[in-house]
Order: C-alpha cells, then sequence, then structure tokens
C-alpha cells in the first residue's frame, strides 16, 4: 500500500508550481496539498485555494494575505503572511515533502528550514544552491534529507547515476555532460543581441518556464547557474562538467563513465516528469506528458557552447573557483540584472556586463555562516543597482 504524501509547494503560483498542481491534481490517492505559498499572485492563489483546499495558505505581504483571505472567506484554510511563516509551513511536523519553487534567493531561507525539519526537498530553487551551497549540502547531510533535484538536467543526471543511499556519490565518472538548449539566441550575432527585447528573450524555443529563468536561459547564465548546482549536488567542479549545446532539449543530461559508457536520460521536454519522479523516487508514476516518439524528433545535434557570445557561463565557472560568496555575488548581480532588462532599465548583453563588473570588484569572502551568503547577496545587489542607476557605461 502506497503511504499518501503530504506536499508543501512554496512557489506555488509560478510555473513550477502549475506542473506541480498537475500532478496532485492526477494523483489524488497519492498526494495531498498541506501548504502554499507565493509572493503577490492573489488572483491566482484564489484559484489554487478553491481548487485544492490545502490547510495553510502564504502569501509575500499583510495586504496580500488580506486580499486572499477576503476572496476565499469561508473556506477551511489558514491565512499566513511573510517569510517566517513560509519556514513554518516549509518545516511543518503534517509535511512530508516540500517543493521548492519560489524565484531567486528569496527561496533560501524557506528550503534550509525545510532541510532542517528532514522533509524530502523536491529543489527547483537553484539560486539557493547556488548561493549557499557548502551550509546547504552540510545541511542536507547533517540532517540526512532526501534532496531530489527538479532541475530538469540534474534530474537526468540524477537518473543516470547508480542509486544507492544518498543517490549521488560517484561510481567511475568521468564527465557529466549537461546538456543546454542554447535559448533562442543560439545563432543571433552580438550586434543583433544588443537590442533585443524582454518579450524577445522570454520566448524560450522548448521551454514554458518563468521570466526569470526564461531570461538566464537567453544569457546563458542559467546553464552558469546549473553549472555550480551540479558542482554541489554531485560533489564536482566546472572542469568535471561539459556544457553541450542540444537545441532538440530532448537529451536532458547525460553521465559519462571511465569504461566509456554514457547514459543518458531522454523525454519531451516538461518538467511535469522531473517533478512527478522527485516525488515518486525511488518508484515512479504516470505524468500526461507525451511519450517520446524518436522519429518525430529524428535528429539529435550538439556543439559547444561560445563563451564569447554567452559569457555568463565563464562566469560561474569563475565564480566557483573564486570560491566563498563569489557565487552569491554572482547571482546578486544577476538577479537585479534581469531585473532592470525586464523593465527596460538595461539592455540585454548589459546583463552578462554586470555580472562580470560585481564579480571581479567584490572580493569573495570565506562562507562560514548564514549571515555571510547573505551580506554577500546584499553587498552585490547594492553595487548592481548602483551600476545601473549611475547608467556607466561598463
Ligand atoms: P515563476 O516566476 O513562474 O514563479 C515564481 C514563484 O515564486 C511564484 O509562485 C512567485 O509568487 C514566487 N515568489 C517569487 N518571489 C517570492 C518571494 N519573495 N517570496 C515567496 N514567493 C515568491 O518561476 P518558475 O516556476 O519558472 O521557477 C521557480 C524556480 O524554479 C526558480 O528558481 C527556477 O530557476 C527554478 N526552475 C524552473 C524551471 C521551469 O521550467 N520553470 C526549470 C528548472 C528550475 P508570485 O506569483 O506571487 O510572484
Ligand atoms: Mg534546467
Amino acid at each position: 500500500m502506497v503511504v499518501k504524501q503530504s506536499i508543501c509547494l512554496l512557489g506555488a503560483t509560478g510555473s513550477i508550481g502549475d506542473s506541480t498542481l498537475d500532478i496532485l491534481r492526477q494523483h489524488p490517492e497519492r498526494f495531498s496539498l498541506f501548504a502554499v505559498a507565493a509572493n503577490t499572485n492573489v488572483k491566482k492563489m484564489t484559484e489554487i485555494c478553491r481548487n485544492f483546499l490545502p490547510k495553510v495558505a502564504v502569501m509575500g505581504s499583510l495586504k496580500a494575505r488580506d486580499a486572499l483571505a477576503k476572496q476565499c472567506e469561508g473556506l477551511p484554510i489558514q491565512f499566513e503572511w511573510g517569510e517566517e511563516a513560509m519556514c513554518m509551513v516549509a518545516s511543518s511536523p503534517e509535511v512530508d515533502q516540500v517543493m521548492a519553487a519560489i524565484m531567486g534567493f528569496a527561496g533560501l531561507k524557506p528550503t534550509l528550514s525545510a532541510i532542517r525539519a528532514k522533509k524530502r526537498i523536491l529543489l527547483a530553487n537553484k539560486e539557493s544552491l547556488v548561493t549557499a551551497g557548502r551550509l546547504f549540502m552540510d545541511e542536507v547531510a547533517k540532517h540526512n534529507v532526501t534532496l531530489m533535484p527538479i532541475d530538469s538536467e540534474h534530474n537526468a543526471i540524477f537518473q543516470c547515476l547508480p542509486q544507492n543511499a544518498s543517490g549521488f556519490q560517484k561510481h567511475h565518472v568521468s564527465k557529466l555532460l549537461l546538456t543546454a538548449s542554447g535559448g533562442p539566441f543560439r545563432h543571433w550575432s552580438l550586434e543583433d543581441m544588443r537590442s533585443v527585447t524582454p518579450a524577445e528573450a522570454c520566448n524560450h524555443p522548448n521551454w514554458s518556464m518563468g521570466q526569470k529563468i526564461s531570461i538566464d536561459s537567453a544569457s546563458l547564465m542559467n546553464k552558469g547557474l546549473e553549472l555550480i548546482e551540479a558542482c554541489w549536488l554531485f560533489d564536482m567542479t566546472p572542469d568535471d562538467i561539459d556544457v553541450v549545446v542540444h537545441p532538440q532539449s530532448i537529451i536532458h543530461s547525460m553521465v559519462s563513465y571511465d569504461d566509456g559508457s554514457v547514459i543518458a536520460q531522454m523525454g519531451v521536454p516538461d518538467m511535469k516528469v522531473p517533478i512527478a519522479y522527485g516525488m515518486s523516487w525511488p518508484s515512479r508514476i504516470t505524468t500526461e506528458v507525451p511519450h517520446l516518439n524518436l522519429m518525430d524528433v529524428a535528429q539529435l545535434d550538439f556543439s559547444a557552447p561560445d563563451l564569447i557570445r554567452f559569457p555568463n557561463l565563464k562566469l560561474a565557472a569563475d565564480a566557483w573557483y573564486m570560491g566563498g560568496t563569489a557565487m552569491a555575488h554572482l547571482n546578486a548581480a544577476n538577479e537585479i540584472a534581469v531585473d532592470a532588462f525586464l523593465n527596460n532599465q538595461i539592455g540585454f548583453l548589459d546583463i552578462a556586463t554586470i555580472n562580470q563588473y560585481v564579480l571581479e570588484q567584490l572580493p569573495a569572502v570565506p562562507v562560514t555562516s548564514l549571515e555571510d551568503v547573505f551580506e554577500g547577496d546584499k553587498l552585490a545587489r547594492n553595487l548592481a543597482k548602483r551600476i545601473i542607476l549611475s547608467g556607466k557605461n561598463l
């Protein structure tokens, strides 16, 4: 008999939130929704509350909480707000699994709360692992937590590695091959990329995702963050990982072994697949995702990434080797730069320029506590904002 799992969904109104709710809708006998959390989107949260009747719903502010409570009057739901409440639901004794799908650095504290409460972590929020990597992984080990990578590439690598208690140990692995679609500007010249609009950058060829990760995919910062994410998850360095541009997004990543074998995980690009696997591991459940028909795909292409046109990927490797707070600096600069690009304050290519400037200007200091990470994040955000405001030609 399957024991029903109780889920806390952080980032319920987002793209990963949508896909997670689809899996819950399809498997009511396996999963129940204990809590949902989001920032400002009251309209969507109202729909979720009405459809799923979670026990608790958390919004980012008191105003949003009150608006939601008003919309959901009469429903047996407890309404809360703020980061502390998100940490509380993520660590509630009634929860088995926490989907960490808040966008950006804001996801760090609730995810850590869930780890400390020994929940199964379904990790979509890569920024929390990128910024606080060593501390994050130490907490995972200390609390003996099952950490399921939801990012499709890392989920693929997890599936291609031999399974054991932790799932992440190296067994004659020679390389990880991290695939990248190359994003919408794969063939664009630097000159053409200079004037792209946020709408063009958000228009990903294969995946439908939130705005920030879509921009990151277009600038290859997403692959940079994923490179660091893979280093932490699988105990590797950037030199152990090859990024392979594979525009069809059918192979989600590969593991190359010492004996010459390469194991790949494939499927139609849809986040419901890694989400369902994370939630059901070590078993599997059905999804409504169409099965892969290789005859339809016909061709799979591979090439090396262009680090001249997409410098963010190299910056991420640099940040890893700089160590300490460097990864928090890079992530924070990028969050600010992407936001400024989305608000038409800077051009697309300025994102990487700002990231590089912040990474070079701020000295990386060792991370001995969470405060170090928060301080590094703050310094980098402030520096990136100052550059943007000054309109400085970098
Ligand atoms: P979306 O932008 O679609 O959704 C983000 C979610 O986070 C929303 O629910 C949003 O709430 C919530 N949120 C944002 N800021 C805060 C905050 N300060 N406090 C609480 N909640 C907040 O993003 P995605 O779903 O695309 O991505 C979520 C995470 O998953 C990211 O870290 C991304 O890198 C990662 N990921 C996403 C993939 C994808 O295919 N989408 C693939 C792999 C990883 P509100 O709507 O109210 O603003
Ligand atoms: Mg990914």
